[in-house]
């Protein structure tokens, strides 16, 4: 099975800056940069596995565009392709789940972040990117949800997780990841500001004390399901440096590529 990359340059959901809309494209163009090579880890050619590009222009409306994500996941799913998502903030998450929940049924979630994204509504919007997974909990889109990297978990958001048996680590617990719930059917969320700002300054809410980069490939090695499909949000190139996070989303897209190829 081959990939399908898709990018939503959506941000009007964000709380506190604007900036992730002008991510995929940077992504885009670093996965073929000349200055690194096409190979991932583990050596597949990850520029030969992707089979569709799909950069829709967004409404400007929250509602219509998360139609038009949820609708171009589908599209590629019944193209046979799996969906690489690259935001974005992280709203998109939501109507790609849903569109997953289609497909699958509900799905296991390994969520990389420095917030749980758990509120109930955030400034009056219940789709804003701090809900994301709220809704998909809600919607009866997610089964087990493991969280790593949480460093910045309001009362409420922790309340939250543990009515619904969301499992929330920190930074420093990486080696407590539940594995055996991260099984098949597998999505994989990638929310930037999870790592430490010194690896990803390029981010509208920087938490230090995150993850490494080597931290991420490294729980990637451990997982022992295959995933369906897999997101990176949350880049926010007008506060990057050198493209240095640029560089680091471009490094994970590789790596999630070459576990989203199955060969035939
Ligand atoms: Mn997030
Ligand atoms: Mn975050």
């Amino acid at each position: 099975m081959t990939v399908a990359l898709l990018g939503f340059g959506w941000d009007k959901s964000s709380s506190y800056a604007r900036g992730p809309a002008l991510a995929p494209p940077i992504i885009r163009s670093l996965l073929f940069s000349d200055a690194s090579s096409a190979y991932s880890l583990s050596g597949i050619n990850v520029r030969e596995v992707i089979s569709a590009f799909n950069f829709p222009e967004l409404p400007e409306d929250a509602a219509d565009c998360r139609k038009v994500i949820n609708d171009a996941v589908s599209e590629a799913i019944q193209s046979g392709a799996q969906p690489l998502s690259l935001g974005g903030d992280h709203s998109i998450s939501y109507p790609i789940l849903c569109a997953l929940k289609q497909a699958y049924g509900p799905v296991n979630v390994l969520h990389i972040d420095a917030h749980p994204d758990l509120y109930d509504e955030f400034e009056g919007d219940r789709y804003s990117h701090a809900c994301p997974f709220a809704r998909a909990i809600e919607t009866g889109c997610i089964a087990n949800l493991v969280q790593v990297g949480i460093r910045s978990a309001s009362p409420a958001q922790r309340a939250f997780g543990n009515r619904h048996g969301v499992v929330m680590l920190g930074a420093d617990a990486v080696d407590q990841i539940p594995y055996a719930k991260l099984t098949a059917p597998l999505y994989i969320t990638i929310d930037l500001d999870g790592l430490d700002p010194a690896f990803a300054p390029g981010v509208s809410h920087p938490e230090p004390g995150g993850l490494s980069t080597r931290d991420v490939l490294s729980i990637f090695s451990r997982l022992e399901a295959a995933p369906i499909g897999a997101d990176v949000v949350e880049l926010n190139p007008e506060r990057d440096v050198n493209l240095a996070t640029a560089m680091v989303a471009a490094r994970l897209v590789k790596e999630l590529l070459a576990m989203l190829y199955v060969k035939q």
